[in-house]
């Protein structure tokens, strides 16, 4: 996802400064100042973006991963988190922050299609389609609508839940970070008049909020800074470290702190999923949140740490032909028009998620049904899925048959969710044990979950997905071939790592989804 952060913040740079609107020389609010009591530790949590088991033990069997390796071994480490489904960023981080599927806090994943406006949502999937969506739609989209008006504010997200309990609460280059306090975004006249923006933009965050050089927390306001951290305009894991020490050293450490750590991403998309090398260096920033305190042991008696991932990566075949499936020519003689024009022009709109497609009729003389014919003739498509009333179709290439779900039933999975199923089991390789009625998943953890809250999570829309080793291709759509890539059904996009050190409480494996962590977070804080 290093590319949303990549081309977003270069516009940011280029167009935006902002300003918080909290006066100048004002301290958090600490915990024992707004009324909570304080004998809880303070938590942080880490994300690695594309953090996976096989790149952990790699490093550790290499020993080049010290902070890791202090953190397991003084904690432990779970290697099957399931992320939701499109295993894509922004859909995560909601889900993440929101403790709820993309069913209910409705961000669809990174690029969405609203058929009543017409257009195709894309937070920034790559700087081509950005000039072709529009500089101005895409930046409002990504820094303003995200967080203010799609962010569903019927879901609470961990940073609102804390504030009301009297916690103080902090976002590190997070995209998604709604919360309580009123930030303003400043943007140049200029620019404003250049791209038609409106006089004022606003968006609500934590306490602290620090989203590269666009909005920068005050313990970094008017300091001497590196210029290399300004790298990728600060949307860069050394940076989400600098500011992160600074706040420890200076005493501004909030109750709860959610840093992200961009980098890996980018690297596991350019030279595969396990690249040990560029992993030690995530290692390296979190050494370096270590020793902002007396010492290691230090850290850990004050903080609970969470370091964790957002996805898995699915390592990509070699053969660029081979890599890309094109969507447009299965889906001839329907057309797909080009991103330029209006989407309802075509027969279908596409909206690509690399591994994973929504695909949208324009005309109600087009079926999901007539549109997965086509696209199954191809090896290279997984599955295909749509709902008929609350009733999951499910299709995959080279398997024949079908399978319908419903929810509630008789078998249960490891969720304590309840399933009917009826139709081909080995579509979505689940074992189904006849003499208790338990359902367990195999190559596609919680997938019935995971299409139902996708398919749910806006207006009507099917699903494509990648086989392992393949990505969906459509205009304007990247293709990391030789390297990784996510955003699919499979194991390998979904699957990450969690490691928690500092306290007691065990995430039990019904719990080991990310839509379960803002609670297990929160628990952190009870008495
Ligand atoms: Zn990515």
């Amino acid at each position: 996802m290093i590319r949303t952060y990549l081309f977003f913040i270069l516009i940011c740079c280029l167009l935006i400064g902002c300003d918080e609107k909290r006066p100048e020389g004002d301290m958090l609010p600490q915990s024992a100042e707004t009324g909570a009591v304080n004998d809880h530790k303070n938590v942080i949590v880490v994300l690695i973006d594309s953090m996976t088991e096989a790149v952990i033990n790699d490093g550790l069997d290499r020993s080049s991963l010290p902070a890791i390796s202090y953190l397991i071994k003084n904690g432990f480490v779970h290697h099957d988190l399931v992320a939701p489904f499109p295993s894509m960023s922004v859909a995560i981080e909601s889900t993440l922050m929101t403790g709820s599927s993309p069913q209910k806090h409705q961000v669809p994943g990174l690029v969405w299609y609203d058929p009543n406006d017409d257009v195709i949502m894309d937070y920034g999937s790559t700087l081509s389609k950005y000039w072709k969506l529009g500089v101005n739609d895409t930046l409002v989209n990504t820094l303003v609508h995200l967080n203010t008006n799609h962010l569903s504010p019927n879901v609470e997200t961990i940073y609102e839940a804390l504030h009301q309990k009297g916690y103080s609460t902090g976002a590190i280059n997070f995209l998604v970070y709604r919360g309580h306090q009123t930030h303003d975004i400043s943007v140049p006249n200029y620019v404003k008049v250049l791209f038609h923006l409106p006089e004022k933009l606003k968006t609500k965050g934590p306490d602290l909020l620090a989203f590269g050089q666009a909005i920068q927390p005050k313990v970094v306001q008017n300091q001497k800074v590196d210029d290399a951290l300004y790298q990728r305009f600060g949307l860069n894991d050394s940076y989400s470290a600098e500011v992160t020490a600074k706040l420890i050293k200076e005493n501004q450490q909030p109750d709860f702190t959610m840093i992200f750590f961009p980098n890996y991403d980018k690297d596991a998309h350019k030279h595969g999923p396990v690249s040990p090398e560029h992993f030690t260096r995530a290692d390296g920033y979190l050494q370096e949140i270590l020793n902002a305190y007396d010492s290691w042991d230090n850290a850990l008696e004050e903080n609970v740490f969470i370091i964790m991932g957002d996805h898995g990566q699915d390592q990509l075949k070699e053969k660029k032909e081979e890599v890309a499936i094109e969507l447009e020519p299965l889906l001839d003689p329907y057309t797909v028009a080009p991103l330029l024009d209006e989407p309802s022009s075509g027969d279908v709109v596409i909206s690509n998620n690399h591994r994973m497609a929504y695909l949208y009729p324009t005309s109600s003389d087009i079926s999901y049904f007539d549109l997965a014919s086509k696209l199954q003739q191809d090896y290279r498509i997984d599955h295909l899925a749509w709902l008929e009333e609350e009733e999951l179709v499910i299709y995959q290439s080279g398997n024949d048959g079908v399978l319908h779900i419903k929810e509630g039933g008789d078998w249960q999975d490891q969720y304590g969710q309840t399933w009917t199923i009826e139709g081909n089991e080995p579509i979505v390789d689940i074992d189904l044990n006849q003499s208790e009625m338990k359902l367990a998943y195999g190559d596609y953890p919680d997938v019935f979950h995971q299409l139902y809250g996708a398919l749910r999570s806006h207006s009507e829309t099917m699903i494509v997905t990648a086989k392992p080793g393949y990505t969906l291709k459509s205009e304007g759509a990247p293709v990391h071939y030789k390297g990784g890539e996510h955003g699919g059904l499979h194991k390998n996009d979904t699957l990450t790592s969690i490691i928690i050190t500092g306290t007691e409480k065990e995430l039990d494996n019904h719990n080991r989804r990310m839509e379960s962590l803002k609670d297990y977070f929160l628990s952190l804080f009870d008495k």
